[in-house]
């Protein structure tokens, strides 16, 4: 009985193990110029650095704003996922701004943008090599347009997943939300396309979910 039972529970964790959705921010990022900071917003102050996050779901590993360049990329992998480069299966990338698409040519895996963003990627080089994303590629995990940063930037909604609150809603925002500061004040950066659309965009996240994380900054519980 005892054996069977641990047999039992042993299959289960293996499992579960393989079907739970998995979430990792990569890195924190940071901005060329902050304004919150009290720096002005016509020189850079230092190079941008965005933010990447993993979703993961058995073998799909799928990448989200590739943020350095491609070695640099599979030790960010490596160090804070245990996974590298070569493991990765797919890339999201949330609006063509060069510091989210950091050597996204190089990855031979499909490269998805989101269903109706695609008048922002009509001049980028990668637009010969853009598939729209399928929703639900990994369980649960959509895509959604964010505008106002740039015409149709967009981000993945997921499934928190968190064994002990239960799930709850999450968004990889990429620049629709640049920091906790910017959230805050439901402000675009000084280079957003829309700054109307961006307000409102921010408005809609904060109704709309639980955690954020920001394009440029620690992710934000709403
Ligand atoms: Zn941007």
């Amino acid at each position: 009985m005892g054996k069977i039972y641990m047999t039992l529970l042993k299959q289960h964790a293996r499992r579960s193990d393989v079907e739970e959705l998995g979430f990792c921010q990569l890195n924190i990022g940071q901005l060329s110029r902050n304004r919150f900071w009290g720096e002005d917003e016509i020189n850079p102050r230092r190079a941008p650095l965005c933010v990447s996050s993993l979703l993961w779901h058995g073998g799909d590993l799928l990448l989200a704003d590739p943020c350095l360049p491609y070695e640099q990329m599979d030790d960010l992998l490596f160090n804070r996922a245990g996974r590298r480069t070569k493991d990765v299966t797919a890339l999201f990338l949330t609006h063509p701004h060069g510091d989210h698409t950091v050597d996204a040519m190089r990855y031979d895996v499909p490269l998805y943008i989101a269903p109706g963003a695609e008048d922002d990627w009509i001049d980028s080089p990668l637009w010969e090599r853009l598939r729209l994303y399928p929703n639900e590629l990994l369980p649960g995990v959509r895509s959604i347009l964010l505008p106002g940063h740039t015409t149709a930037s967009a981000g993945l909604a997921f499934p928190w997943p968190d064994r002990q609150t239960g799930r709850r809603s999450a968004l990889v925002a990429g620049d629709a939300v640049m920091t906790k500061d910017f959230f805050s004040a439901e402000t675009g950066y000084f280079n957003s396309a829309d700054f109307a659309a961006a307000a409102e965009t921010i408005k809609m996240i904060k109704r709309g979910f639980d955690i954020v994380i920001p394009g440029h900054d620690l992710l934000i519980p709403v």
